[in-house]
C-alpha cells in the first residue's frame, strides 16, 4: 500500500512532490494548506475561520483543520495517498488513528533552514493550477506568467519575510516532534530536500514509489 505522509519544514518541497508522486502512482495527494486555502478564497464559515491563522503563519485550530480534513476522508479511505502538511502536531496525528487512516511511512523532508528561507522568498504561485514557480530557481517562461494556463502569478501571503520566520518557528516547535513520534513506529524514512527537485524525484521514487 501507498499511504504517506510528507513531513518537513515550509518550502522544504512537499508540494511538488507530492503533485509529481501522486501522478506517478494515481495516488491522492490531500494539502491541508490547499484545502484551507480554497475555503478562504470562497469566503466560506470554516475559510473565515482560518484566514487569520494561515495569513500569519500560525497553525488553525485542530478542530476547524479536522473538520475540513473530514469532507476529504472518502478519498483518503483509497489504497493509496499523500497528506502532505497534515499531521502538524501530536494531536491530529493521534486523529488520524482515531480515524483509522493508515500511515505507511512517514517521509522526512530534511533541509537547511536557509534553504528553506530562500526558496518561499522568491516563491511564486499560480492560484488556478495550484503550481509553484521560484523567480530564480524555476521561473516561468513568460514574466509572472503560469506556463500551464497564462494566469498571473502571485505571491502567498504568508511568504513574506515575518509570516516565513513564524512558520519555520512554528514547525520547530509543534512538527518537529512528529519526527521521534513516527521514528518510534518505526516508518521514518528521511529525504535529503537541498537537492534540485529532479534529483529529489527520482531519489523519492526509487526509496517508496515501487
Ligand atoms: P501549507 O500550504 O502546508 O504551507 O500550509 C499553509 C498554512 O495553512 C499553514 O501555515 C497553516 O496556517 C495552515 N495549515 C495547513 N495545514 C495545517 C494543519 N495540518 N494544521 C494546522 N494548520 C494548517
Amino acid at each position: 500500500m501507498k499511504r504517506f505522509i510528507f513531513l518537513g519544514p515550509p518550502g522544504a518541497g512537499k508540494g511538488t512532490q507530492a503533485d509529481y508522486l501522486s501522478d506517478k502512482l494515481s495516488i491522492e495527494h490531500i494539502s491541508t494548506g490547499e484545502l484551507l486555502r480554497q475555503e478562504i478564497n470562497e469566503k466560506t464559515a470554516l475559510g473565515e475561520k482560518a484566514r487569520s491563522f494561515v495569513e500569519t503563519g500560525d497553525l488553525v485550530p485542530d478542530e476547524i483543520v479536522i473538520e475540513i480534513l473530514k469532507e476529504h476522508i472518502r478519498k483518503i479511505r483509497g489504497a493509496g495517498y499523500i497528506l502532505d502538511g497534515y499531521p502538524r502536531n501530536t494531536a491530529q496525528a493521534e486523529s488520524l488513528e482515531e480515524h483509522e487512516i493508515i500511515v505507511d511511512k512517514a517521509v522526512l523532508f530534511d533541509i537547511d533552514k536557509e534553504t528553506v528561507v530562500k526558496r518561499l522568498s522568491g516563491r511564486l504561485y499560480c492560484p488556478k493550477c495550484k503550481k509553484f514557480y521560484h523567480s530564480e530557481y524555476r521561473p516561468p517562461q513568460k514574466d509572472m506568467a503560469c506556463d500551464n494556463c497564462g494566469r498571473a502569478l502571485v505571491r502567498r501571503k504568508d511568504d513574506d519575510p515575518v509570516s516565513i520566520e513564524n512558520r519555520i518557528k512554528v514547525y520547530f516547535d509543534q512538527t518537529h516532534p512528529l519526527i521521534e513520534y513516527y521514528e518510534k513506529k518505526g516508518k521514518l524514512e528521511h529525504i535529503d530536500a537541498n537537492r534540485s527537485v529532479e534529483a529529489i524525484h527520482k531519489d523519492l521514487f526509487k526509496r517508496i514509489g515501487r
